[in-house]
């Protein structure tokens, strides 16, 4: 099981900005998840001019998914300065937005400071508007 030292060192080891071309740069926050099957994804923010670019959170949700995964345990992400730092609100929404179960999910934003996603997000319009959670996309074509 990985601790909430862990999971921060691993943002932390990740961290890494540079410019990558003449409009965007990468790495200047990292990002680590562990997800209910224990398994860890990490991903760095891109950003870019005319702000096509995304967060590291975004980055290793993005990887989690390409597994097939959908539930975050815990998550944290670290700045540059080598401060953890809340998620914005996209990437809240975003997580959310992915797994209701997420709703609980564990935010680390701080060193002994750890809050649920729900938290971060009180009286979600999701929990208000009905929408049918279980509801699956048709794929068929
Ligand atoms: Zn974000």
């Amino acid at each position: 099981m990985t601790t909430d030292a862990e999971l921060i060192e691993i943002a932390r080891s990740i961290v890494n900005p540079k410019v990558i071309s003449p409009s965007a740069t990468a790495g200047s926050v990292g990002s680590a998840l562990v997800t209910g099957s224990g398994a860890i994804y990490k991903g760095v923010c891109v950003d870019t001019h005319c702000s096509l670019g995304f967060c590291a959170e975004h980055n290793a949700i993005g990887s989690m998914v390409t597994e097939g995964e959908t539930h975050i345990k815990t998550i944290v992400a670290l700045h540059k300065r080598g401060n953890i730092i809340s998620p914005c609100g996209r990437c809240r929404e975003f997580i959310y937005q992915i797994d209701v179960k997420n709703a609980e999910t564990r935010v680390i934003l701080g060193e002994d400071r750890v809050v649920s996603l729900r938290e971060l997000l009180p009286e979600h319009w999701i929990d208000t508007a009905r929408v049918d959670t279980d509801s699956k996309i048709d794929t068929a074509e």
